[in-house]
């Protein structure tokens, strides 16, 4: 025997960026990049966590700030 009943539950209805406050909302879905961080005992930020959602532009806004602190951190190393 099925019993039915109508049960409220929680459900996402929509992601913002982090970075610019956009919604990530695409038609029926979402376009969206997730950066998390659980930094554990050994480190300075101990027991901290973080998960940030990005648009596709801060996405890769952030991926050029990383690509460009890569290129300053090893541009002295010798390889
Ligand atoms: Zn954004």
């Amino acid at each position: 025997m099925k019993i039915t009943g109508i049960e409220p539950r929680e459900v996402v209805i929509n992601i913002k960026c982090d970075g610019c406050g956009e919604s990530t909302r695409k038609e029926q879905t979402f376009e969206y990049a997730t950066l998390s961080a659980a930094w554990g005992y050994n480190s300075k930020h101990d027991s901290e966590c973080y998960e940030i959602q990005l648009c596709e532009i801060c996405f890769y806004s952030v991926l050029g700030h990383i690509k460009e602190l890569y290129r300053v951190n090893t541009l002295f190393k010798e390889d």
